[in-house]
């Protein structure tokens, strides 16, 4: 822990992975670990982790990067968080992130951006863009993120690391700031593939306090990632080739692709259908669904208040006007105007439709195969501001990440080569329901 403090301390002023850090209660932690003395039942046991600051630690800040939660300090942990504290898992602090996980650099963070490690200049991604850069720049060994449209899975393409998003329900989301519930899910973002079956396997399972966390056993993804591939069906979507994604990409993900077959895969190429509305139907329903969790930062029950409110409604006003950044507002607005009463069936209920037939797709390749595969993003990180000019090309970019979401699978980004400036290009590896063992299985085989 003090190693990792003292690596944190020599790079964070140029890479800026945190919002705040918990040096005093990170060594005290350490210390009664130590005190403890060594024990298998906890693997984790005085490891360094950073944590996305969208996920409550007792006695820790928790802002999901907005002025709104500026001050907010829970009073209890996430299940995620005392799981980690249970196997003996060390939090160092928070990460930084786009504001509510609302977007994909990082820059929409009030605390201001993240960099990428690899070059100072480029964005880590995002919205996990601090959990992604610690990992990257070795200041931790694993860090949680969070992914509802791809925010673990782009970031560690983005900096060259091991990022899982499991399948929706298998980690509980009790303590986690909601963004799009039907959405969102917490995973482990990592150097290595056994790093990351670790801390899943450490984080997974059932939780009374969360309705949508699935009743089923967690397997013992350490001890099966080795398992090679032998046999594997795997499917690689042309439209995940597509016109947007870039050549350089494409290159690197196919020989990576060859490299599974060399393993002992058979790989096809087949059609994915419905992906043109994947982007679409995704805003409509992440938008709609925030706008309805978000409603709770009203300036009265927690949050940030304004000051010179003159009534009760000046006074959400003011409040969410101040407390919320650009992006946030935007969602805000558009996810209102699309479940408003003269609009919902036009917009809400048609996109759950479509979300239903783009989760019939994914089933009927899983009939077939074990492993979906193709690129994360359709290109490697890109260089600070690129974003603001155009909102709606940065929601495109995420192309690649979203059907995931949407069909509630699991999904996992890992090292696949490099792009001419020198910055990490990921594969992304899909798997059926709950099977994030083959995802393992097929990554480890790729390490
Ligand atoms: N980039 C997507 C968005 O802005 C995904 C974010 C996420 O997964 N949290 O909504």
């Amino acid at each position: 822990v003090e190693e990792a403090f003292a690596r944190i301390e020599a790079t964070e002023p140029e890479i800026h992975a945190f919002i705040s850090l918990a040096k005093d209660q990170a060594l005290e932690a350490a210390k009664a670990s130590d005190d403890k003395g060594y024990s298998t039942d906890r693997p984790l046991q005085g490891i360094p982790i950073g944590i996305k600051d969208n996920i409550l630690t007792d006695g820790i800040a928790t802002t999901a990067a907005s002025r709104m939660l500026e001050d907010f300090v829970p009073f209890f942990d996430a299940t995620v968080i005392e799981k980690l504290k249970a196997a003996g898992a060390i939090i160092v602090g928070k990460t930084n992130m786009d504001e509510f996980a609302m977007g994909a650099s990082s820059e929409t963070s009030y605390f201001g951006p993240t960099k990428n490690p690899w070059n100072h200049d480029y964005v880590p991604g995002g919205s996990s863009g601090g959990s992604a850069a610690t990992v990257s720049a070795g200041q931790v060994f694993a860090s949680l993120g969070s992914d509802t449209g791809g925010s673990i899975r782009q970031p560690a393409s983005f900096t060259g690391i091991v990022g899982m998003k499991p399948t929706y329900g298998r980690v509980s989301r009790w303590g986690v700031i909601s963004f799009a519930s039907s959405l969102d899910q917490v995973g482990p973002m990592t150097r290595s593939v056994e790093d990351n079956a670790i801390m899943l396997e450490t984080i997974a399972g059932h939780d009374d306090k969360d309705s949508t966390s699935a009743e089923l056993d967690v397997p013992a993804f350490s001890q099966t990632y080795k398992q090679g591939i032998e046999g594997f069906k795997v499917a690689v979507p042309r439209e995940f080739f597509g016109p947007g994604v870039d050549e350089e990409t494409k290159t690197v993900v196919e020989t990576a692709i060859k490299q599974l077959e060399e393993q002992g895969a058979q790989v096809d190429t087949v059609d994915l259908p419905n992906m043109a509305y994947n982007i679409p139907v995704y805003y409509v329903i992440a938008s709609a669904e925030a706008s309805s969790n978000l409603q709770r930062y009203d300036g009265i029950r927690y949050g940030y208040r304004a000051e010179d409110a003159e009534s009760l409604e000046d006074l959400y006003i003011k409040s969410r006007s101040e407390g919320f950044g650009m992006e946030v507002k935007r969602r805000l607005m558009t996810g209102t105007f699309s479940i408003a009463s003269e609009n919902i069936d036009d917009y809400f209920m048609q996109a759950g439709k479509v979300r239903t037939l783009i989760k019939e797709g994914f089933k009927e390749l899983f009939a077939n195969y074990d492993l979906i595969v193709g690129p994360v993003a359709p290109s490697a990180a890109y260089k600070f501001g690129e974003n603001e000019k155009d909102p709606v090309a940065t929601y495109q970019a995420d192309l690649l990440t979203v059907p995931v979401n949407l069909a509630g699978l699991p999904g996992l980004s890992m090292p696949a080569g490099f792009d001419q400036n020198g910055l990490p290009i990921g594969i992304q590896i899909i798997g059926n329901y709950f099977d994030e063992e083959s995802i393992y299985r097929a990554a480890y085989s790729l390490e």
